[in-house]
């Protein structure tokens, strides 16, 4: 290896000029300039019209200059250079610079140039005020080949220009290194070596080099993905585990007896997936995604059980207070008596169920940690608070994750790790994921789908009601209290908490924010900012609703002290409440099978799974359930998107759509996307990416089931630990 690496420090290679890229992006090394990517590129033979762009704007465009004189100034010593330049519409503009100096000698009558500078309003003209500027036809002078132009994010202090000569100096330098993806693989999947991929991407003649260069830095991304997968895989199979079987006669058998409905197909063949995976003495890593209302906890419950039968204890983690205790209300319901060990009157196999919870009292949590670590507790339902050092199981054979999407896998494993051997894991999604998504977050487990709902579950009709029509709006306050009126209950979701005596609008990070803006459709035709709908306004509004008059209601959001959210949702459970005003807070898990209807407000302000998550706490029993997506958006995009949600019920099929209208890099959510999933270029929701990613898939399967810790592909290797440290960074800092 010789020259310069991607490790170099970049004031070496380009002195003090490197000092702006490090302070204004951070871009510190060779590698960190080579992989600062062009946002876009413009060709400067055919684009760039001065009609594109406004006053204020920054203005790229391509442009002839049909006359130039330097004149002196006045006040300050030295000339000044005025022109005019024409673009390929024959508008002009104004060109001044105030020194003449160097410019004088190119900007002529006849030359054409790029030209990138803020435009200016100017005699009821044009006028660009010391533009940088590239002249395109001549050979020695253009630093673009091919007229091609890359233009990068804002370098205070640096021009496109000089960053694309810095990437020029700093490829012509790059010496040999090892490239991380092998020879053999580049030539079966058809990619260009890295450094070529760069020189593509920084220097390209044609759209097509930028193609070339784009799917080469896309596959590396899968590769390094599905490498660590593969490896965390390959690791997971070498694990030992103790095999957790249900005894005959046992807890498990005896829940079954009790079960007051029949286990749907579905249900009772993942189950027999997880038992099969259970048995083994190797650790079980399975996903389990389901339909919204399919019976998951029931699934898992049963797996619980047969730890327990093992005499294991198990541990079910959930994202937020509101559904632990719902999980652990629910958990004990289902198993009455044979979940009071310790108690008087418990049935003879028994067990004991905690909920641990970060809003405990200290005296409380003694006494829980101590069940825990002493025994006569099977069942640990909890939060983050799980996690923590201090909880010690006695024998921890099986944990649970619901709603994996909250939990990065290092709390998976923080939560694995308190078990004297490996547990067995099974992980939970609350919606259906695509296929992509799966494969790449999801990698390293099995997975197993519950995808249809039990039976005598009536559908969800959903409906977008235009809140500018008022006549509308009354009507669904109307169907409210319609099935309210029929001994059902409903909710009403608002996009935030709106606390009167707090001027923040922002929901608490219990709550995920409402996501809609990571859709598509948010630049162009930006809607002008309106107040969205809070709880506790909406509160009050419907207390005086006379529609509504009679009907209780109470509210539920994530600011609320514990014990009263306890409270609430208690209430509502037992039907002592009929509407629920509430935030996202009931989006994940919620479980109340009388309530059939739900009003969202700002339905535009949510993702589409979100909406299907949030659609699906309604017609969770077996009288059918009605979904109102009330909204003030006339954006068409966003109102196809809501009628979308409203015209189908099938999760995976919206998860698709979702992964399609989303941004690049946000398809993970917001604490999963971006850098922390180490993706910036590939897109799961590309018809092209996602044959990328399976072939990356079994190429990474291929490298380490011939050499796990990638020992003859060291640069793959160095890789895939950068990444990796990367994600633990980003998870430090999340905290
Ligand atoms: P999710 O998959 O969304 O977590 P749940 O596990 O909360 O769904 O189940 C939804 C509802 O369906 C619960 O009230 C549960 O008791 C009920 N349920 C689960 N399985 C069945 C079944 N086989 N037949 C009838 N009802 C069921
Ligand atoms: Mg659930």
């Amino acid at each position: 290896m010789s020259g310069v690496q991607r490790s170099t420090r970049l004031v070496k290679v380009l002195g003090d000029a490197a000092k702006k890229l490090d302070k204004a992006r951070g871009l510190g090394t060779v590698g960190d300039l080579l992989d600062f990517l062009p946002r876009r590129y413009i060709d400067a033979n055919t684009s760039g019209r001065l009609s594109e762009f406004t006053v204020g704007e920054t203005a790229v465009l391509v442009a002839t200059v049909v006359s130039a004189q330097t004149r002196t100034m006045r006040q300050k010593r030295g000339k000044m250079l005025e022109a005019v330049i024409q673009d390929a519409e024959g508008t002009t503009a104004r060109l001044v610079f105030f020194r003449a100096y160097g410019h004088e000698s190119r900007l002529v009558p006849g030359v054409r140039a790029l030209f990138r500078g803020k435009l200016d309003a100017y005699r009821g003209g044009w006028q660009l005020s010391h533009p940088d500027y590239t002249l395109v036809d001549s050979d020695e002078d253009t630093v673009y080949r091919g007229g091609l132009v890359p233009l990068y994010l804002h370098v205070a202090g640096v021009t496109d220009m000089q960053i694309t000569q810095s990437m020029r100096v700093v490829l012509e330098q790059l010496g040999s290194s090892d490239d991380p993806v092998p020879a053999e693989v580049r030539a079966r999947r058809g990619l260009v070596d890295q450094r070529t991929a760069y020189e593509l991407l920084h220097l390209p003649r044609t759209m097509g080099d930028v193609g070339r260069g784009k799917r080469r830095l896309r596959y590396d991304e899968a590769l390094v993905v599905q490498t660590a997968l593969a490896q965390s895989r390959h690791r997971y199979d070498a694990e030992e585990a103790v095999p957790r079987t249900a005894r005959e006669g046992g807890l498990l058998a005896a829940f079954d007896e009790r079960l007051p409905f029949e286990l749907t197909a579905g249900q009772r063949q993942v189950s027999d997936e997880i038992a099969a995976d259970m048995a083994k003495d190797r650790p079980m890593h399975r996903l389990l995604q389901g339909e919204v209302g399919s019976g998951k906890t029931i699934v898992a419950l049963r797996a619980m059980l047969a730890a327990i039968d093992s005499g294991a204890q198990a541990a079910l983690l959930a994202p937020t207070e509101v559904l632990a205790q719902q999980h652990a209300r629910s958990i004990r319901a289902m198993l009455g008596d044979l979940g009071e060990a310790g108690m008087l009157g418990a049935a003879e196999h028994a067990t004991g169920v905690a909920l641990l919870t970060g809003s405990m009292t200290k005296r409380e949590r003694e006494q829980v940690l101590l069940d825990i670590a002493t025994g006569p507790v099977g069942i640990v339902v909890g939060t983050h608070a799980l996690i923590q050092d201090t909880v010690m199981f006695a024998d921890l054979g099986l944990v649970v994750v619901d709603e994996q999407h909250r939990f990065g896998v290092e709390q998976r494993d923080a939560l694995r790790s308190k078990a004297v051997r490996p547990p067995h894991v099974l992980v939970m999604t609350a919606t259906p994921i695509p296929r992509t998504v799966a494969m790449t977050v999801f990698g390293d487990m099995d997975t197993s789908a519950l995808t249809e709902l039990p039976r005598g579950r009536q559908p969800i009709a959903s409906h977008v009601v235009p809140a500018s029509r008022p006549a509308w709006l009354e009507r669904a306050w109307g169907r409210l209290a319609e099935e309210v009126g029929r001994g059902h209950q409903g909710y009403v979701v608002c996009p935030r908490i709106g606390d009167p005596d707090d001027a923040s609008l922002e929901v608490t990070s219990e709550e995920d924010p409402p996501d809609a803006e990571s859709y598509a459709d948010g630049d162009e035709g930006e809607e002008t900012p309106r107040e969205l709908h809070g709880v506790h306004q909406m509160l009050q509004r419907l207390r005086s609703e006379p529609a509504l008059a009679g009907v209780r209601l109470e509210m539920l959001h994530g600011r609320m002290p514990p014990d009263e959210k306890d409270a609430v949702m208690r209430a509502f459970s037992a039907g002592e409440v009929d509407v629920l005003v509430s935030t996202t807070v009931i989006e994940v898990g919620v479980d109340v099978p009388n309530a059939t209807a739900m009003v969202i407000m700002d339905a535009d302000r949510f993702g589409i799974s979100q909406l299907h998550q949030l659609r699906g706490r309604v017609g969770r029993g077996d009288a059918g359930g009605l979904c109102l997506l009330v909204t003030e958006s006339d954006n068409p995009e966003t109102l196809s998107r809501l009628e979308s949600v409203a015209a189908t019920t099938d999760g995976f099929a919206l998860a698709d759509l979702d992964l399609e209208l989303r941004r690049e890099g946000d398809v993970l959510g917001a604490s999963q996307s971006g850098r922390r999933s180490g993706l910036r270029l590939l897109r799961l929701g590309h018809a092209k990416d996602v044959e990328l990613i399976e072939q990356a898939r079994e190429d990474a399967a291929d490298l380490v089931s011939h050499d796990p810790d990638l020992i003859s592909h060291p640069a793959l290797g160095e890789l895939v630990r950068s990444r990796l440290d990367d994600e633990q960074t980003a998870f430090l800092e999340r905290g």
